[in-house]
Parts: C-alpha cells; sequence; structure tokens
C-alpha cells in the first residue's frame, strides 16, 4: 500500500479536452512530471458530473488486498457510483498476511472489511476469489482468467478499476498477477469461441469497454479525476480497512497523545470515528490535495485510462469518413 509520490519538478503542458461526461475543453493545466508519474500531454480531466449519466452501467472494483481500492481509486468508485454505475468488489486473495493475529484471524478480519467497504464506497456486493496472500505466482493464471470471464459475463460488467498491468516497479506479486489476468479477461469475456459451456447456460459474450488502471509506482497517466465532491466517502472506505489500512487507529492513538500533554485538535472531535476519519483527512490525503491542485481541484486520483474516450482523442478518418468526404454520385 505504499503510495504514489509526487516528486518531480519538470512542468509539461497539458490539454484537457471537451464533450460530456465532464470533460471540459481549455487548454490551461500545468502537471508535474515525476518519476512515478509519466503524464501524457492531453490527459482526460474527468470532472463532477450531475444527475445520472453511468445509469445502467456496471462496474467491477477488482483488487488483492482490501485496501488497494480504497487507496487509490476509492474516490473515483464513488465517484462512478454516485453518477449511476452499479459496482462490484472483486477480492482475489484472502488477505490471510496482512493483518492482526494469527493468520485466521487475519482473514476473519479482512472479510469483515470488505463488507464495510462495499458499503462505504456504494458498491453491491463482494466476490472473494480466495487465492493466498503473497503467493499468486503460483495460481494458475487460466483459472483465474476464467473466474473473471464468468463474472463479466454474469454481471454485464461495462468498467473495470484495478491495478496498471504495465505499472512498472511493483514488487508484489498479487498487484502484477492480478493485473495480468483482469487485462485478458475483459476483452476475452467478449469472445464467442472462449468457454462455450457458458453460453449452454445463459450466458453471453461480454466484453468490457472502459478500463482505469493505478498503480503505485511510475505510470503513464492519461486520465485525472476530481473526487473533491466525494472525498468524504474515499476516506470512510479507508476507515472501513481495520485489518491493514493506512488509517488504523492512528486518529484516537494521536488525539490520546495530546491528552497526556494538555492539547487537543478540535477538529478531531470527541468520538474515536471522527478522530481517525480527521487524521486521514489531514495528514494522509497529501498525494490527492498535491494532484488537485495542479489541476483546479481540492482532491483529485490518476490513472490510466483505455476506453472509448481514450479512442476520440486520437482520432483518426476511417474509410467510412473517407467515402463520406470523397465519394460522388455516378453518372
Ligand atoms: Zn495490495
Amino acid at each position: 500500500m505504499e503510495r504514489r509520490k509526487f516528486i518531480g519538478s519538470t512542468l509539461a503542458g497539458s490539454t484537457i479536452l471537451g464533450g460530456a461526461l465532464g470533460l471540459t475543453g481549455t487548454k490551461t493545466a500545468k502537471a508535474k512530471q515525476s518519476n512515478h508519474m509519466i503524464l501524457t500531454d492531453d490527459p482526460i480531466i474527468e470532472r463532477d458530473v450531475p444527475g445520472k449519466p453511468h445509469e445502467g452501467k456496471v462496474l467491477a472494483a477488482i483488487q488483492p488486498h482490501a485496501d488497494d481500492i480504497p487507496i487509490f481509486a476509492g474516490g473515483l468508485v464513488a465517484k462512478l457510483i454516485k453518477e449511476g454505475y452499479t459496482g462490484y468488489l472483486i477480492n482475489t486473495t484472502n488477505d490471510d498476511h496482512a493483518g492482526p493475529g494469527s493468520v485466521g484471524e487475519t482473514c476473519l478480519a479482512n472479510e469483515r472489511d470488505w463488507d464495510e467497504v462495499v458499503k462505504a464506497l456504494g458498491l453491491k456486493k463482494v466476490f472473494n476469489l480466495g487465492y493466498r496472500n503473497h503467493r499468486m505466482e503460483d495460481i494458475d493464471i487460466i483459472e483465474m482468467k476464467a473466474r473473471l470471464i464468468f463474472l463479466i459475463r454474469t454481471l454485464k460488467v461495462d468498467t473495470v478499476i484495478g491495478y496498471d498491468p504495465w505499472g512498472l516497479y511493483e514488487e508484489n506479486p498479487d498487484h502484477y498477477v492480478t493485473a495480468q489476468a483482469v487485462e485478458a479477461a475483459c476483452w476475452m469475456a467478449g469472445g464467442g469461441k472462449d468457454y462455450p459451456e457458458h453460453f449452454r447456460a445463459g450466458l453471453q459474450p461480454h466484453s468490457v469497454r472502459e478500463k482505469y488502471y493505478h498503480a503505485r509506482g511510475p505510470q503513464i497517466i492519461n486520465c485525472i479525476v476530481d473526487i473533491s465532491s466525494v472525498i468524504d466517502k474515499k476516506i470512510e472506505s479507508n476507515i472501513a480497512n481495520k485489518a491493514q489500512g493506512p488509517a488504523g487507529n492512528n486518529g484516537v492513538n494521536l488525539r490520546e497523545r495530546l491528552k497526556k500533554e494538555n492539547k487537543k485538535l478540535p477538529v478531531f472531535g470527541n468520538d474515536d470515528h471522527t478522530a481517525n476519519f480527521q487524521y486521514i483527512k489531514q495528514f494522509l490525503l497529501e498525494d490527492e490535495k498535491e494532484l488537485g491542485k495542479q489541476f483546479g481541484f481540492e482532491y483529485a486520483e490518476a490513472f490510466h485510462y483505455i476506453g472509448p474516450r481514450d479512442k476520440l482523442r486520437s482520432y483518426t478518418p476511417t474509410m467510412d469518413d473517407y467515402i463520406k468526404n470523397s465519394a460522388v454520385p455516378l453518372r
């Protein structure tokens, strides 16, 4: 759960494109390039959108561990749910190596946390694939892809959010194995010859159209998402991760420490939840604040986006365009 850092100083111009779904059209933003973030010249900027433009669409937030999505994409998930998506969480490991107590107790603690993350982000349900934590190189990736393809077809997933399979210097095999399986499953789920027994059971081919990838190391970023309006939900999803999340009980601990010094931070309030909430808000969102500041938002998250809007940005004329513009009537 080591967080991305924005520490470079080279400035790169960025064009912000116009259109629906929160894209705007001025060329004003400047963004830092750093050794952890390689920003394309024309990132998609996703602003807050009123109403429910995504009504009827389905997303799957896919993570190896309970804290991955809350840390890197809790804001994006909450925003898309607010804008009409129905969402599911898929946890690929049993999280048995990160948390309190014995291995069994760690599993149970994380299992409870997944349910709380689901509630905090407004998702419908968690699916647990249950592979052993830190041992995912050992699994049969074909089996995992087949399970993901089944879920993509069953849930009719339009959009996935997860680790970038091309993120650099990722040291945790759970992250890169999951990312590779997800990437392949997204397009294979649309094939008519992959796992045909699914069709006999009533499913149909269904490919994922949009992907938002996050990484904790260097990554090519082409999408900046304004998460200011849902920042409280992102914080709640991190509080939900009691077993291994970044917040722990730090707010309460800090309040108690200050009490011994006869001091208090008024914003920390009088109850434990407020103290832990404010600890995250005040001290653990520096990356989101720093990125947001560069684009004129209070808080932002960064992704590599693959989907129709990415194609739209690099649109090249098709044969149909050529015919439309060049064909003349037969005489
Ligand atoms: Zn992780």
